[in-house]
């Protein structure tokens, strides 16, 4: 039977979104038995206070024994897995919590992973080693119960199955893609976004509309992932900027953190495409966050997707508030979408070339073949792109 064109949906086990949402994470945990936790964070939410009221919230539900882990990198390493890993065992814990942006999670989704060998365990389970685990499909099944709590809006890591970590050794960004790493709970709760700085809540709602637009435009794209890309444009384009100057709108926060969350369901299953191809390299070698790196490239990759589907960007664009009378056709949608871009970019202070970064011009040709090599998510792109045309669309954005 040709099972080829059957297409699964995947995503964590359960979405709980909304105001007040973060206050159901003890009634989550009771359900997968979590009673010593290890809560991963980073240092900024630590600070801020942001994870007080969770942590109140769980002691006055008796969970006493709570573990934290916040030494994560702006973006995370390999032997930040391997330290966390250390904590989680050394401190007995039976659940991994991650409450933070997209490092954290990529972290705690990680550390979950690595099982402990344990006579509780089933006696198929080993010690796993992380270096063993990039790639696709190369995880055993996981046992550690695994909720994800973002406070950016966002990567959407907390409804992906994929980590990406840097490794320090070779100054490269490589990604562990299984379904095991889909947490068990994604718990997006806009009270957890309101501390969240502004520079931070530009880079990563810039990255979540990225997920949203690539995603639509992705040869994988379905029935299913392409409302959900539309939807995320429509919300994203019209609170970004309100979150970006009011903090603490409440309403701009949680369209922000619902959008985010949507454009990860979208961008799990259809992929994203040549933005993060050629983001990459970029914090590899010169640290840029990953928010920062999409956004500097989206509108320079969007002018050479557009010429290959103008009537998706017809859809995009309408996402977007252009008009609906007609006036947006194939040949205006690309320009409607492109300078949309821009615009956002610019109300939320994201410089749109790369000389702006301190990038060395002599760096492109080294970046393009870096690019090149991201494969999985050159597959994705709607426009097929050989080296030149990276170091072309490099130059461009330079
Ligand atoms: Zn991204």
């Amino acid at each position: 039977m040709d099972t080829s064109k059957v297409q699964v949906f995947k995503t964590a086990g359960r979405l709980l979104t909304g105001e007040n949402a973060s206050y159901l994470l003890a009634e989550q945990m009771q359900h997968f038995n979590i009673t010593r936790p290890l809560i991963v964070t980073d240092k900024g939410v630590l600070n801020a206070g942001i994870i007080d009221p969770v942590l109140e919230h769980l002691r006055s539900n008796e969970i006493e024994r709570i573990s934290i882990f916040s030494d994560i990198t702006a973006e995370p390493e390999t032997k930040t897995v391997e330290d966390c890993r250390t904590v989680f065992d050394r401190d007995d814990c039976n659940g991994v919590i991650a409450i933070g942006g997209g490092s954290a999670i990529d972290t705690a989704k990680a550390v979950s992973i690595l099982n402990k060998p344990s006579a509780a365990l089933s006696s198929n389970s080993q010690k796993v080693s992380l270096g063993d685990l990039f790639g696709e499909n190369l995880v055993p099944k996981r046992t550690t119960p695994l909720i994800c709590l973002p406070t950016t809006a966002g990567t959407g890591s907390e409804v992906t199955n994929i980590s990406i970590l840097l490794d320090i050794n070779d100054e490269l960004k490589k990604g562990i893609v299984s379904n095991e790493l889909l947490p068990d709970v994604a718990i997006v709760a806009p009270e957890l976004t309101l501390s969240c700085p502004p520079s931070v809540t530009a880079a990563s709602g810039v990255d979540a509309l990225v997920h949203a637009v690539e995603s639509y435009l992705s040869k994988f794209a379905s029935d299913i992932t392409r409302p959900l890309s539309l939807q995320a444009i429509r919300m994203i384009t019209e609170s970004l900027t309100t979150a970006y100057q009011e903090p603490n709108n409440i309403e701009a926060r949680e369209q922000m953190a619902t959008a985010s969350l949507i454009a990860g369901l979208a961008f799990g299953n259809a992929g994203v495409g040549a933005v993060h191809a050629l983001a990459y390299p970029l914090g590899g070698k010169y640290h840029l966050s990953h928010g920062v790196s999409n956004a500097v490239m989206f509108s320079h990759v969007m002018r050479w997707n557009s010429e290959s589907c103008p009537d998706k960007f017809v859809d995009i664009a309408i996402a977007m508030g252009a008009p609906t009378d007609g006036s947006i056709n194939n040949s205006s949608g690309s320009a409607f979408v492109i300078n949309k871009i821009k615009q956002l970019c610019e109300e939320v202070a994201i410089p749109q070339h790369l000389r702006e970064f301190d990038i060395k011009h002599e760096d492109l040709k080294d970046l393009s073949e870096s690019a090149i090599k991201a494969t999985r998510l050159l597959r994705n792109n709607p426009r097929e792109l050989s080296v030149e045309d990276i170091k072309a669309i490099y130059e461009e954005a330079y």
